[in-house]
């Protein structure tokens, strides 16, 4: 088994996405939600902010975390450049390089509000003015523009901001760190393309500034004028004392157990924790973001791979207070979600991590776009009662642009690679170039996954050689089978591959030449889904899935009083695919039941329980839902045993 340290994700740049679900959604990305985001930065004059400064500018005044937006599009845009040129996109891109370089400070500082609106006022509230956050999505972009295309000038750019927050925080220098963690993961990020140890020392004196007594945002409330104090006095205080948990200032980070407060930056602290630890070797930094995810999707988790039950703090809840049209579920959060699973795999390799991060991917992260990719959740709630849609654009609009550069990014997800070790966990087709210590091994994966469970591998070593294929068998699949050259796996070499050490994978041990094939077929039965005994919202109730995703029922299918209709047990459900329907999506239909009213008369009581009439009821994936006519949606429905 390869160990964290030599186990690394095969980078983006290596891999081409090619299934045609995923090269569709991938396309719909490039084409169009990229561009629309665009138009949405330019309308809303957050390109034109940059311009403020000399006088050339015009619009509306900055927000406090405008440059993140901008920073995110260039992010996913650079990704999209990573695997196809585009001029124009290019062109977008270094024009808003030069805006964000346009604004930048003699000592390095960047940042558009503080520059153009407030600058007497830098990092007077890290607790709530997103300061440090913003800087780290810049740093993310910056990185992520030098490593898909090799353009350096916003990594340069932001090294020299580094620079200035390095020179400004630190042992010895000013104490503290952002309300909204971020730039813990991003300088993890830059020192990891700059081999500049700073930025890693930066991003663990971040991490460990949380936690401490007395707490660093409870001291700078104490600091702040009351005009400056707003947001911190609605989220960091609860009546009228100081209150840690919203960002995660309960705790020492190591101490840390429990996923609380915001989800977002829950997940993003997490994450930076895994990062440090995995370039530091701090196990206690590891093991406490493990314990956070393990709360997290162990005990608040939706079933879409949604985090966060509460909109006052858009966050965790108790555990297992899971309402479903009042979720909050924010994109975000699930995105962070799988950003946090996919660091804890390559910490602690196993299949349960790709698990959850399949799970997020698929239901909670990808229903936040339409199917035209220009409308967005922000909200994914669970059920609908016909009044929730998504949006071109939010004003707060952190979502949108995060889903586009995690869609853009997806093929680094899709494999990793260690010395003789080569792992597929994500079924998208396509191919990838991996090197598994001094070999590269390009592999070519065909499939028509989440629809079907076949996959063909075609192996392509440089030359013949000795090699572990990692294939992840996800935790819904009931049963699978595999075919080498051909050849189905004696029983002998079925249980060899499942008992390699690295759980939720199947591996195939040996000497691999050029153009050997793989057949790996996963089951994809239609599944029903119960919810833990002590989660009052989910008592009685069930829901449906197949592979990896979770399915819904729609008023535009069934028509309304969705929340009247019982699926008995036993009752058979069919699945087709049907290539009319929301650009192509296999439905799922069934005969169910309704709760009748139309012998309920008299009163809003009665001692004989409502009758039953058996209907069909037809259900489609989750994240196709709001993308015909608006009206209801669920899913979770009425269980009758
Ligand atoms: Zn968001």
């Amino acid at each position: 088994m390869a160990t964290p340290r030599t186990l690394e994700p095969v980078q983006l740049r290596r891999v081409d996405v090619g299934g045609p679900f995923w090269a569709t959604r991938l396309e719909v990305n490039r084409r169009r939600t990229i561009p629309a985001i665009h138009r949405q930065l330019v309308e809303t004059g957050r390109l034109d902010a940059y311009r403020l400064h000399d006088g050339r500018g015009d619009g509306p005044t900055p927000h406090l975390f405008w440059d993140s937006d901008v920073a995110k599009w260039i992010e996913a845009a650079a990704y999209t450049l990573a695997k196809q040129p585009d001029p124009a996109l290019q062109a977008m891109v270094r024009d808003a390089v030069e805006r964000l370089a346009s604004i930048q400070q003699p000592d390095g500082y960047l940042n558009v509000y503080f520059t153009t609106v407030a600058p007497s006022k830098r990092w007077t509230n890290l607790g709530m003015w997103h300061e440090l956050y913003c800087a780290g999505h810049l740093i993310e972009a910056g990185v992520a523009l030098y490593e898909a295309t090799g353009d350096r000038s916003l990594l340069d750019v932001v090294a020299r901001y580094a620079d200035h927050i390095d020179a400004t925080f630190g042992p010895g220098r000013r104490a503290g760190c952002c309300g909204h963690p971020e730039i813990e993961l991003a300088l993890v990020k830059l020192y990891r393309a700059t081999h500049e140890r700073r930025y890693l020392a930066l991003s663990q004196f971040f991490l460990d500034q949380r936690g401490r007594r007395p707490s660093i945002f409870e001291e700078e409330l104490g600091q702040l004028p009351p005009e400056d104090a707003e947001l911190n006095l609605r989220y960091l205080t609860r009546d009228g004392r100081y209150d840690p948990t919203y960002c995660q200032d309960h705790l020492p980070v190591r101490d840390q157990s429990e996923a609380v407060g915001h989800a977002v930056r829950a997940m993003y602290l997490a994450a930076g924790m895994a990062d440090v630890g995995l370039e530091t070797g701090d196990a206690a930094l590891v093991a406490a973001a493990r314990r956070i995810w393990e709360s997290a999707t162990g005990r608040k988790m939706y079933v879409t791979g949604g985090l966060g039950s509460r909109r006052d703090i858009e966050g965790f809840g108790p555990a297992y207070e899971l309402p479903d049209e009042d979720a909050y579920a924010e994109t975000c959060a699930a995105i962070g979600l799988v950003l946090l699973s996919h660091r804890l795999f390559h910490a602690h390799p196993h299949g349960r991590y790709v698990d959850v991060l399949e799970r997020a991917l698929y239901n909670g992260v990808l229903a936040g776009v339409s199917l035209d990719g220009e409308r967005f959740f922000y909200e994914n709630p669970l059920a609908s009662s016909g009044h929730h849609h998504r949006q071109p654009w939010y004003e707060v609009a952190c979502c949108p642009p995060n889903l586009a550069r995690l869609l853009a990014s997806l093929g680094q997800y899709a494999y990793s690679e260690g010395p003789q070790a080569a792992f597929v966990h994500l079924y998208v087709g396509g191919k990838a170039d991996l090197v598994c210590g001094d070999v590269r091994v390009t592999l070519h994966q065909q499939t028509d996954y989440p629809w079907d469970g076949r996959v063909r591998l075609t192996v392509v070593p440089e030359k013949p050689v000795t090699l572990t294929l990692y294939l992840r068998v996800p935790g819904w699949c009931p049963a699978w089978s595999i075919s080498v050259n051909g050849e189905p796996l004696a029983d002998a070499s079925r249980a060899a591959a499942q008992a390699h050490g690295v759980p939720g994978y199947v591996a195939l041990d040996r000497f691999w030449r050029p153009g050997d094939t793989v057949e790996l077929t996963l089951a994809m039965p239609v599944q029903r889904l119960y919810g833990h005994p002590r989660s009052r919202d989910l008592v009685g109730r069930v829901a449906l899935q197949r592979g990896p995703l979770v399915y819904c029922l729609e008023e535009h299918d069934n028509g309304p009083g969705l929340d009247r209709i019982v699926l008995p047990m036993g009752a058979p459900i069919e699945s087709r695919f049907d290539e009319a329907l929301l650009g192509g999506v296999v439905v799922l239909s069934a005969e169910a039941s309704e709760l009748q009213e139309t012998d309920w008369e008299g009163g809003l009581y009665r001692t004989s329980p409502p009758a039953l009439h058996r209907r069909p009821i037809v259900a489609i994936p989750y994240f196709a839902w709001d993308n015909r006519s608006p009206g209801e949606m669920r899913v979770w429905l009425r269980d009758r045993s």
